[in-house]
């Protein structure tokens, strides 16, 4: 079963995510989209943004767009 992450604040998150690249802790890890609910969750178009669940941060399209993403 995948986690599915929300539009919700993270709970041990802080800070807002800053646009920069992936780095190399990202490389090879997967990046869980983040959804505003559970009705959008069909296309990856539709995500808020991509988190990095190594270390958390959080990626915009721009950042994913010759990524694989975790898909369910
Ligand atoms: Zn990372």
């Amino acid at each position: 079963m995948l986690n599915k992450i929300f539009g919700s604040p993270q709970q041990g998150y802080s800070g807002a995510p800053t646009p920069q690249s992936i780095s190399h802790c990202c490389i090879g890890k997967e990046l869980m989209p983040r959804w505003r609910g559970p009705e959008q969750m069909d296309d990856d178009t539709n995500a808020l943004g991509f988190v990095c669940h190594a270390c958390g941060r959080e990626f915009g399209h721009d950042m994913v767009r010759n990524r694989k993403i975790s898909q369910s």
